[in-house]
């Protein structure tokens, strides 16, 4: 199938906006859902609905069935040992945060050291800040070369017999370049440490294999992978999961209750706390059965002939500033982050969207990754497997306005 062919699925992307033929750029912030997605959610609703693992009835039976379902789905789509190292969650930005909170606060001593890149989302930032501030350890910064990789010699210098976790994303949601995730967990592995990868940006645009990563631990949110809101999850390792306390406490998550103290289920029901998100893990199975009809080959060859297309164009026009679009390695995803010259992002996002184009214009939730660029702000247009090459022009002929607009 052909971009053209894979819109057909799409039902949102004959809307208009603002009059003009929607033009949605702004797939790094969340995809849009095939009826296919859709279609699951509505039938799970519909037909299934019913609160899972409590009830002996049939219907809560075939909830359940579902859920697990959508477990044993996760579990061989990123390749991980054991469906029970599948952790439901409600996004990427959760799964972090449970293991900041139940493996950093528990495991990081005084004097210990986390390293995180300068690239990183604030989802696998600002909760390592707390576990360092709280634990009285170090936060240490892996930076960039020039062309946006990680540094090889930080990789090298920063992680230390002293380091206890490693944090990276496996692809940067403003400079959309793959990370050498294979590297950093061996390296965190020499010392000992364990290795957190955020798969918020990866798992929608190439085949993640977990443990040939070296991830200790994988995020990532269903909504970016043409699943709806509100599902996510956390691969750990059964070995890791099993030493660490559960991170939200109430029902569902207990072996027995008295009246002082708990024993806690086994995994994964100890980190799934309340009334989980079935009809989530449903549309996931389904985004998860519709993209794997294609293979990420095809996925990853229609970014990349994207921003083949896109990339000699922009460079023609003078008032245009590129991020990260230099990489020396043939490792950049369908994302393209640029400001246009003396107009600030947000103006360019607006004139855009009049003309029914999307794109995202702020600091991409990556405020010290913008500082180190020596940016505030920029925009951010990003592709998925139903852009096609008329997008990119709309998108160049309304970057083309706003320069006329803002002069
Ligand atoms: N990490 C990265 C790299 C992201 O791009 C995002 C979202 O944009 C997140 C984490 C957080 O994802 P969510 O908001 O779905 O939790």
């Amino acid at each position: 199938m052909n971009s053209v062919e894979f819109r057909k699925d799409f039902p949102i992307l004959n809307r208009k906006m603002n009059g003009q033929p929607l033009v949605y750029l702004d797939n790094g912030a969340t995809t849009q859902k095939p009826e296919h997605v859709v279609r699951a959610l509505c039938g799970y609703y519909g037909g299934c609905n019913a609160n899972p693992h409590r009830g002996a009835y049939e219907l809560s039976v075939k909830a359940t069935e579902i859920y697990e379902q959508a477990r044993a789905r996760v579990q061989r789509f990123i390749h991980a040992a054991r469906p029970e190292e599948i952790i439901f969650t409600k996004n990427a930005t959760e799964a972090l945060n449970l293991v900041a909170y139940s493996y950093g606060l528990n495991f990081v001593q005084p004097g210990d050291e986390i390293v995180i890149s300068v690239a990183e989302h604030h989802s696998n930032l600002v909760p390592w800040q707390r576990v360092a501030g709280q634990r009285g350890a170090k936060l240490k910064y892996i930076y960039l070369e020039k062309d946006g990789n990680l540094s090889e010699d930080d990789i090298e210098t920063k992680i230390t017999e002293k380091t206890k976790i490693v944090a990276v994303t496996q692809v940067s949601n403003v400079l959309g370049l793959v990370n050498d995730v294979r590297r950093v967990a061996d390296k965190a592995h020499s010392v000992g440490a364990v290795c957190v990868v955020d798969g918020a940006q990866s798992t929608a645009h190439m085949q993640v294999d977990v443990q040939q990563l070296g991830a200790d631990f994988f995020a990532f949110s269903g909504h970016k992978l043409l699943s709806p809101m509100g599902i996510g999850v956390l691969y750990g390792r059964k070995e890791l999961l099993e030493t660490m306390p559960p991170f939200l406490m109430g029902g569902d998550m207990i072996e027995y209750v008295e009246e002082q103290d708990t024993t806690f289920a086994e995994l994964p029901a100890k980190f799934e706390a309340g009334t989980q998100n079935v009809g989530g893990a449903a549309g996931l199975t389904a985004a998860i059965d519709y993209l794997e009809q294609f293979t990420f080959a095809r996925i990853e060859q229609i970014e990349k002939e994207l921003l083949d297309y896109a990339l000699p164009r922009l460079r023609e026009l003078p008032f245009i500033e590129l991020y990260g679009c230099d990489t020396r390695r043939n490792n950049k995803t369908g994302i393209i982050t640029f400001n246009v010259k003396d107009v600030h992002p947000h103006d360019v996002a607006t004139i855009l969207d009049a003309q029914g184009v999307a794109i995202r214009a702020g600091h991409h939730c990556a405020q010290p990754l913008m500082r180190y660029l020596g940016q505030n702000a920029t925009c951010r247009a990003s592709f998925y497997l139903y852009n096609t090459r008329e997008d990119i022009d709309r998108w160049i002929e309304a970057l083309q306005q706003v320069r006329k607009v803002m002069r």
